[in-house]
């Protein structure tokens, strides 16, 4: 039986996709999951790391703690892809697929941004949330900048996030009022699926004196003079830059020919490539939703069910509906939601709600759902 399901990349995608597949067929399906790294950590995680309110190591969900009938884990670096041969090759051996399952998420592409690996700081990596948060707590006044150096990115509202914690945080040391705070990001509002959300957004700053700056993007920093130069060529002075770092596919999904702008492109009903047996799900793919791990994961399920229908022999199963909801940290301890629907209408569209403590207690659950589901924890 043609039952070797290949899945590389163990994040949001790559974990639910292999979850599913071992609940529905156990031992009857071979999944392979391949990850370089030996642990998962949340996206939100590095926010509460940067600003001191958990630490990486608890945080981190090792991947030694995967026990599912049909799943083997390897922790291995993809060198390099076939898709028409669906053979990959790693560090350490040559896995052939039946199936084959690109997830391996969205990289960061400092070097498109001059100054940034030199002068600024990024907080989308775990290594970048670690630093910083070393160095906040030095940062006592002065001008800080939360700045967007390129879009697509992963979760939009998270640097909005972290604009609204930093002030959290600056208040709570004291120093607020010694300090600037300017947000940068390139799209027209903070959310643009929502006006709703991104009306909240816009207030939630201006009550905090939040400097907004919107349709603009950091193209480059003088780390000498602490000068941020933006698209238009204006010009932010800064002591602290926060950064999210202009993203692209990994190296290796490039090199294979798979994308297309950038990203690979997938039909976005079934996530099938152009290459017989080969799907891509989450951030590395152009699907016409978000870079966030809720889409990641919708799509994985979507892809699960179509292989266990093939492998069943039974019809196929309903097409990828594009809908997901993203929680928003608005400081204070209070969270909010914006549920999106990105497929179903000509435009997307989505539903705003109200900052709470409630939220806050479903976004920890929704975090530890997952930490049961994948790792058993
Ligand atoms: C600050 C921040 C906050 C966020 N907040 C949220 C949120 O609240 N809600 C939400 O839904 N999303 C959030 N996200 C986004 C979310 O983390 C990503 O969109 C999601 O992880 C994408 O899932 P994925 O499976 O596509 O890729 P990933 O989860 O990135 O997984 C890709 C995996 O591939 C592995 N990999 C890459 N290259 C190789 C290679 N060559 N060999 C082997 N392995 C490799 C990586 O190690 C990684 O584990 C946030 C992100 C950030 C940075």
């Amino acid at each position: 039986m043609a039952n070797r399901v290949v899945v590389l990349g163990a994040g949001f995608g790559g974990l639910e996709l292999a979850t599913v597949l071992s609940e529905a067929l156990g031992d009857d399906v071979a999944v392979t999951l391949i990850d370089k790294n030996d642990a998962f950590v949340f996206g939100y995680s590095k926010l509460d790391v940067m600003f001191g309110r958990t630490s990486m190591d608890a945080v981190r969900l090792p991947y030694r703690d995967i026990a599912k009938p049909g799943v083997r884990f390897l922790q291995e670096t993809i060198t390099s892809i076939d898709p028409e041969a669906r053979v990959v090759v790693t560090d350490d051996g040559v896995h052939e697929a039946d199936y084959l399952v690109v997830a391996l998420g969205a990289d960061y592409d400092l070097g498109a941004t001059p100054g940034l690996a030199e002068g600024g700081n990024e907080f989308y990596s775990t290594a970048g949330a670690e630093r910083l948060a070393g160095l906040l707590p030095g940062f006592t006044e002065g001008r800080a900048l939360v700045g967007v150096c390129g879009a697509p990115f992963k979760c939009p509202p998270a640097p909005s996030e972290a604009a609204l914690l930093l002030h959290d945080d600056l208040v709570t040391r004291g120093v607020r009022e010694d300090c600037e705070i300017t947000f940068v990001i390139p799209f027209g509002s903070p959310v643009p699926p929502s006006q709703e959300t991104s009306r909240a957004l816009v207030a939630a700053f201006a009550e905090r004196n939040i400097e907004f700056v919107p349709g603009r993007r950091v193209s480059s920093l003088d780390p000498e003079r602490r000068v941020a130069v933006l698209d238009d060529g204006s010009k932010l002075p800064y002591d602290l830059f926060l950064g999210v770092p202009k993203h692209r596919a990994p190296d290796v999904v490039i090199a294979c020919g798979m994308t297309e702008d950038g990203y690979v492109p997938v039909s976005s009903r079934t996530l099938e490539t152009r290459f017989p047996g080969v799907y891509a799900v989450g951030d590395v793919a152009t699907v016409g939703v978000p870079k966030a791990g809720v889409f990641a994961e919708g799509a994985a399920r979507v892809v699960a069910a179509s292989l266990v229908a093939r492998l069943r022999n039974v019809g196929p199963p309903d097409a990828y509906d594009g809908l997901g909801s993203c929680y928003i940290e608005f400081g204070a301890g209070r969270v909010g939601r914006v549920d999106v629907d990105f497929l179903s209408g000509p435009k997307p569209t989505g539903t705003y709600h109200e900052p709470s403590i409630a939220l806050a207690e479903e976004k920890h659950e929704f975090g530890s759902s997952r930490g049961a589901r994948w790792f058993g924890r």
